[in-house]
């Protein structure tokens, strides 16, 4: 295992079979945490301990394979290249209320949804603790910008790398570490209903998101395969367990794509199944996506698909679009790369 990926008492385990003492374990870990790219950089380590940690346990930082800078609103995209030559995308978006990474928990995804570029190649391969947790650290001393919080938004789907996700958050909200909090951290999930579950068992405080994108089975059916293997129904279920479990409110996504889901009766329909279920909902413009017929609602249908569910009682926000000019979005930059580069 990468040593970035044990928690403290893990790695000063490793220390102390090396016969080192226990107090140079929060030493290694702290300078792991800080986004150091080799041993040498640990200048309060002894050099016999840096050489033989640098031969056992490789660093393997990742590279920047490409970056774009928004000219419009400062978001800052990077595209990966992991040791292994896979490339992930990592977005920075600067908020009033702080820097905001949105990481990837897989190269490319298994889950198939019609409108998103991340599934297109299918899955390659999970992403170990460290190499999500490095796109943080790496994020931030690239751009030198604090990071204060994380979204699981970027390629692939967590709840499908369950453990190492669960093992990524420990790592990232161990106070010896970044010290993020759970209440600043969002997970996103296309809805695997065990998994929900699973998740719900931990009682995390942080911010669970399902993209719903759907207001019944006949639609969601269409545009994400996954809806046959746990249908709505099932799912919002899920969701009240979720709830009852955590007491945090949901939040759900919904991607509004012209002619598709953002009818006034998708919405009316929407308000009848989300009864009782304290939510929030975010609505997204589809981006475009090259490879796909599918097209973003105009301003008006989701403006009145807003209203219908705020009339409704449920808070709905349009979400903003940032960098929109440098393909901030959903396996797009990674796409355009392999494309480029094969
Ligand atoms: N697999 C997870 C997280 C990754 S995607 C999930 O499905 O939730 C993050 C969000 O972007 C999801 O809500 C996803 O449905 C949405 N998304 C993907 N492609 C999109 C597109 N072309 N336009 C708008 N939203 C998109």
């Amino acid at each position: 295992m990468n040593l970035k990926s044990m928690t403290l008492p893990e790695l000063t385990a490793v220390i102390k079979e090396l016969r080192q003492p226990a107090f140079r374990g929060k030493q290694v870990y702290s300078w792991l945490h800080k986004g150091v790219r080799s041993y040498d950089e640990m200048t309060n380590l002894p050099k016999g301990l840096r050489d033989t940690l640098a031969e056992r346990y490789p660093i393997c930082p990742p590279e920047v394979a490409r970056k774009q800078v928004s000219q419009k609103d400062g978001t800052i995209k990077y595209l990966w290249r992991l040791s292994d030559g896979n490339c992930v995308e990592t977005v920075l978006m600067r908020y009033h209320y702080g820097n905001t990474v949105c990481i990837s928990t897989e190269v490319g995804c298994r889950m198939g949804c019609a409108f998103c570029a991340s599934t297109l190649g299918g899955l390659v391969r999970r992403l170990e603790p460290f190499e999500m947790l490095d796109q943080v650290l790496f994020t931030q001393v690239d751009s030198g910008l604090p990071v204060s919080r994380i979204v699981l938004m970027g390629i692939g789907e967590p709840l499908d790398n369950f453990d190492n996700v669960m093992r990524f958050l420990e790592l990232v909200n161990s106070p010896d570490g970044m010290n993020i909090s759970m209440r600043h951290i969002s997970l996103s999930t296309c809805g695997l209903v065990p998994k929900i579950d699973e998740l719900a068992k931990r009682k995390l405080q942080l911010t669970l998101s399902v993209s719903l994108h759907a207001p019944n089975d006949e639609i969601r059916n269409q545009i994400m395969p996954v809806n046959r293997a746990y249908p709505s129904e099932e799912l919002l279920a899920a969701c009240r367990r979720y709830y009852e479990a955590t007491s945090r409110r949901i939040s759900f996504e919904y991607a509004m794509i012209d002619g598709v889901n953002d009818s006034e009766a998708d919405a009316r329909e929407l308000l009848r199944r989300m009864k009782g279920l304290p939510a929030h909902f975010n609505l997204i413009p589809l981006n475009y996506v090259e490879e796909s017929p599918l097209k973003p609602s105009s301003r008006e249908a989701v403006a009145r698909f807003q209203k219908i569910l705020e009339d409704g009682g449920i808070p709905a926000t349009v979400r903003r679009t940032l960098g929109g000019d440098i393909e901030a979005s959903c396996g797009q930059l990674r796409r355009k790369y392999a494309k480029e580069t094969t």
